[in-house]
């Protein structure tokens, strides 16, 4: 039985067998030696060997596996040989001397590897060839690279490293083949050469890429200007096979010495732009910005601090009082966020919001702000203080699609919070295009948890007028930049103006930030505005100190004051007039009393554009006020900005001194007539 498995095993196995006697003469061969070299059994039995050798192989490599066999009773290698047929072929040859009824035999297993070897050839061509072509390449652009930069360097001229890839160059190979493609290849150096200096360089990269180097560049435009020109010789159509093709190329570059690097670093970089371009709808050029790399890595090495920052609870919330101008009454905060930075002490928003603004923090650092702003105000209510806590949140964080849930699984965690004094601010909604999402999650909020929202910065954005129509929100905050500037900038106090007076229209609270004086609010209880928040109240402030302001608050009674006007339109009116008149007199007198170098607002001389000359041309307008009343009004106000205006005139002509011994001596003229002024105003309470 084994010996007929063995016998089987011999003659159909895959490789070759041949057993020769000790004198080398063969006595047996499987069939697979027959099949491999077209000999037949009877043919081989009884000759040497050699005879399915190649005579081109020769007798040393015959002797030396004759020797190995002797020593070493094995050999093994590769031989050439040759079939019955006089074709030749490669084989791996194995032989093992053995010994079998008492003599010696030789083993020897034959397997044709021609296939592999061509194979390998091929792919070792291929290899050295592409290489070769490339280190070629690489050294001549080193060589041209360190002529051409001695030159930049010595004429202060600039020079472009560009990497220049050909699009859809694919498409090309496929539909006209192989040799047509590179012949198309081997056309654009000297198309490209055509429109650049005789001492430029293009040399080839790789499959379709080229890299450019152009001396004698003075700046960036001249660089895109010569490139255009490279592009524009390049979409010219090329013949191939007597055919009309068409090719485009997608170019980046970096200027040297701008960006100072090795060549290999200047590729890289031009490689980079080149792709930027590819994805700029290709067939175009892009420039490297060496600040642009400086700014990125800066950036993500912030956002990585961040990160760990958000980790170490390096963030706190600061808290800045809101109040009730009429009454005085603080009724809630708004949580400003500082970061703790170890190194560089207390950072302010805009030190690092914007940073993470589009990156996954700007999610992480919402959630962290949600969930200290609850736990602040758990606490609040568990001590028994009934304030609303607003807090900032972007517009994009809002309208993330996990944003409710999560938000609802963080109240969960709070069960006996008081939600409806919680409230969201939305920041950069014009960065928001899709606004059905964000008008979702406000009204949720207002439904499930009596959630209220404001929308923040209100007039700054593009679309603040769609997002107060759209969102379902139920505050304005009227962005501080215009409310600080309102005093001295009748433009920014007609913005404030206007955005309160639309928000009553959109019935609407209004709150106004930046209120940095008690003339701010004065005005803004005029206008019609009964929230505020700023410097004149407090800064914000961390929640020891926070508590402390509170033990000390007294409210200012110069607003408390003003809380009849909020129900008579007429008496409001005219009391914002006064407030501009009276800001007016103190800017004068604050120009004329202050040190010539010592820069102060000026009060505004030209009568059409100060807030009382257009707040006089509307009253005539619009009849706020009837005839009689408004000429004695308009006279009160000519006697100030007169006299007024003639100071100014003789303290810009140097009379310093006589100016302000003139203000001295009308000062009780001045505020005779503010208080006629205020007389009236009175007169129309009753
Ligand atoms: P915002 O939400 O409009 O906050 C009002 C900013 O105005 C605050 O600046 C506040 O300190 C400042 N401010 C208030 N009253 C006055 C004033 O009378 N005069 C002046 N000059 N400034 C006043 P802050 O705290 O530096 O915050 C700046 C911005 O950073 C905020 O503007 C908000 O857009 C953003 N921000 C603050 N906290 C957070 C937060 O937790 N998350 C997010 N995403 N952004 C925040
Ligand atoms: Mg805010
Ligand atoms: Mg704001």
């Amino acid at each position: 039985m084994r010996n007929t498995l063995l016998e089987n095993a011999f003659k159909f196995a895959h490789e070759g067998i041949v057993i020769t006697d000790e004198h080398q003469k063969i006595v047996d061969i499987n069939d697979a030696v027959q099949q491999l070299t077209g000999y037949t059994r009877s043919e081989l039995i009884g000759s040497n060997p050699q005879i399915l050798s190649t005579e081109s192989q020769n007798k040393v490599l015959n002797q030396t596996i004759w020797q190995s066999l002797q020593r070493n009773g094995f050999w093994h290698g590769e031989v050439s040989n040759k079939r019955k047929d006089g074709s030749h072929y490669t084989a791996r040859l194995s032989v093992k001397r053995i010994y079998a009824l008492g003599k010696v035999f030789y083993l020897g297993h034959l397997s044709d590897i021609t296939a592999d070897r061509k194979y390998r050839a091929v792919l070792s061509d291929l290899i050295l060839n592409r290489n070769s072509h490339q280190i070629l390449n690489k050294n001549r652009l080193e060589n041209e690279f360190s002529r051409m930069s001695s030159i930049a360097d010595v004429n202060n001229e600039n020079l472009v490293v560009a990497f220049m890839d050909l699009d859809e160059f694919k498409a090309i190979n496929d539909i006209h083949g192989k040799v047509a493609a590179d012949n198309l290849l081997d056309q654009i150096p000297q198309r490209v050469r055509s429109v650049l200096s005789e001492t430029d360089s293009i040399l080839r990269y790789g499959g379709d890429e080229f890299v450019l180097i152009i001396g004698g560049i003075q700046n960036h435009a001249i660089a895109s200007e010569t490139i255009q020109k490279v592009l524009s010789v390049i979409a010219n159509p090329f013949t191939v096979n007597d055919v009309p093709v068409m090719v485009t190329a997608s170019v980046g570059y970096t200027l040297y010495p701008e960006d100072n690097g090795s060549l290999d670093t200047l590729i890289r970089h031009a490689d980079q732009c080149m792709y930027k371009a590819k994805l700029d709808g290709k067939s175009t050029v892009f420039a490297y910005d060496p600040d642009e790399e400086v700014q990125i890595t800066e950036r993500n090495q912030q956002l990585r601090e961040i990160a760990n920052a958000i980790k170490d609870d390096q963030f706190v919330l600061f808290f800045q009082p809101k109040v009730t101008l009429s009454t005085g009454y603080i009724f809630g905060f708004e949580a400003l966020i500082r970061w703790q930075h170890p190194q560089k002490g207390l950072l302010f928003p805009d030190k690092f919001i914007e940073q993470v603004y589009d990156t996954e923090l700007e999610v992480s650092l919402g959630q962290w702000v949600i969930r200290q702003a609850l736990k602040q105000l758990a606490q609040w209510q568990q001590a028994g203080y009934d304030y609303q806590l607003s807090i900032n949140l972007t517009a994009y964080h809002l309208s993330t699609s996990e944003f409710f849930d999560w938000f609802k699984n963080q109240i969960k965690q709070f069960p006996n919070i008081d939600t409806r004094r919680f409230q969201i601010e939305i920041l950069e909604s014009n960065r928001l295009s899709d606004l059905s999402q964000i008008s979702n999650v406000v009204e949720f909020c207002k439904s499930e948890f009596g959630i209220t929202t404001a929308l923040d910065d209100f007039g700054t954005g593009y679309s603040s007028l769609t997002h107060i129509r759209v969102l379902p929100v139920d505050v304005v905050k009227v962005d501080q930049s215009f409310v600080r500037r309102m005093l001295t900038e009748p433009e920014d106090c007609k913005i404030v103006e206007g955005v309160i007076a639309l928000a009553q229209s959109f019935n609407i609270q209004v709150i106004a930030e930046g209120v940095e004086s008690i003339a701010h609010g004065e005005v803004l209880l005029a206008m019609g505005c009964n929230q505020a928040q700023g410097y004149a109240l407090a800064k914000p402030l961390p929640i020891e100190q926070l508590m402390k302001f509170l033990d000390a608050y007294q409210p200012f009674r110069q607003w408390c004051a003003l809380s009849g006007l909020l129900k008579n339109q007429k008496q409001a009116r005219l009391s914002l007039f006064y407030f501009y008149l009276t800001y007016w007199v103190h800017q004068l007198q604050e120009r004329l009393f202050a040190e010539p170098e010592i820069k102060t607002e000026w009060p505004i001389t030209q009568l059409s554009e100060s807030h009382c000359g257009i707040w006089l041309e509307k009253a005539r307008y619009h009849h706020y006020l009837d005839n009689a009343m408004l000429e004695q009004i308009n006279q009160l106000h000519q006697s100030i900005f007169q006299a007024g205006n003639d100071l100014l005139a003789s303290y810009l002509a140097g009379d310093i001194h006589a100016s302000r011994a003139g203000y001295t001596a009308q000062e009780t003229a001045f505020q005779s007539a503010l208080s006629k002024l205020q007389n009236l105003i009175k007169r129309m309470a009753d």
